[in-house]
């Protein structure tokens, strides 16, 4: 039997609800067997992620997702297998976090203007000292009932066009790849898809990627269709890029989406981990 790798996932040091230990646990149980931990511009649940892998018998890679501004898009780089101890590495993220918490007050003040009242402050509640986000604010505007479902509160409040939202001013394509090279990691384009560009713009970003020194390109993922996994393998296998398979999961709250349930990668990609950069077994 192949191992089962999921290389996209998130704890409570960022917008994931269970905490590294309780992750890990989980994907074991499962059945995944090579996970990686991915959190928002954080290397923070780490640790306590490696010390379950340990005990649970399960392979953790160390990852990060890094948010990026690329061409006025905001878009998501996978690192994984990182040395997350690299000082380059932290001093970036940490960047990366400060710009969340001042957009964090920003979105506070938005929603008070509309009269809700105190949301910064709930949501760095939320958040526990893990990178604030969006998705903190949409479950405390869900809790409030102002809306019955997380993408319902993101559609009504929290994106372009919205009262709750702010341009994002990330890290530029070539810092975050940088940042994941210089520590020793593989950069992986996350959910393409979801950023709605054109097949022009897509390739155009890939070729970018690429020329920073960008080697993956997340294939299968939870939020894709399975037209959606043809079309990546597709790009995958024209631009020489290894195939990622991640679920992206949050935890249990979002009951649509499971661990260890992903299909395989289509036949005919190379697996990002049978590329001579992948480190891990
Ligand atoms: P941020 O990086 O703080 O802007 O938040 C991005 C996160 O919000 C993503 O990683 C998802 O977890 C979540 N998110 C974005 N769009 C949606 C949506 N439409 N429905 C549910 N969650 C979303
Ligand atoms: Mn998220
Ligand atoms: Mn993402
Ligand atoms: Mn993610």
């Amino acid at each position: 039997m192949q191992p089962h790798y999921d290389l996209h996932s998130h704890s409570t040091a960022s917008d994931g609800t269970l905490t590294p230990a309780e992750l890990v646990a989980h994907a074991r149980r499962q059945g995944v067997d090579v996970l990686a931990v991915t959190d928002h511009d954080t290397t923070d649940g780490l640790k306590e992620a490696f010390q379950a892998a340990f005990r649970e018998g399960l392979i953790l890679v160390p990852g990060v997702e890094i948010s990026v501004t690329w061409s006025g898009t905001t878009i998501h780089i996978l690192g994984l297998n990182i040395d997350p101890l690299h000082p380059g590495l932290q001093q970036g993220l940490a960047g990366l976090r400060s710009y969340r918490d001042w957009r964090a007050q920003e979105i506070g003040r938005h929603l008070e203007k509309i009269g809700i009242a105190d949301a910064y402050r709930a949501a760095l509640r939320l958040a526990g000292g893990g990178t604030v986000g969006r998705t903190h604010f949409a479950r405390i505007l869900l809790e409030q009932g102002r809306a019955d479902s997380l993408p319902k509160v993101f559609k009504n409040y929290l994106v372009r066009g919205k009262s709750g939202y702010v341009k994002g001013q990330w890290a530029s394509l070539e810092q975050a790849v940088g940042w994941i090279r210089e520590s020793g990691g593989q950069a992986v384009i996350a959910h393409l898809v979801r950023y709605r560009l054109s097949a022009t713009r897509q390739r155009q970003l890939i070729g970018e990627f690429m020329e920073c020194g960008g080697e993956g390109l997340e294939v299968v993922s939870g939020s894709f269709s399975p037209a959606e996994c043809h079309a990546m393998a597709l790009l995958a296998q024209r631009f020489g890029l290894g195939a990622s398979s991640g679920s992206d999961y949050h935890g249990p709250e979002n009951p649509w989406l499971e661990l260890g349930t992903m299909e395989p990668l289509p036949v005919g990609c190379t697996p990002l981990w049978k590329t001579p950069g992948w480190i891990q077994t």
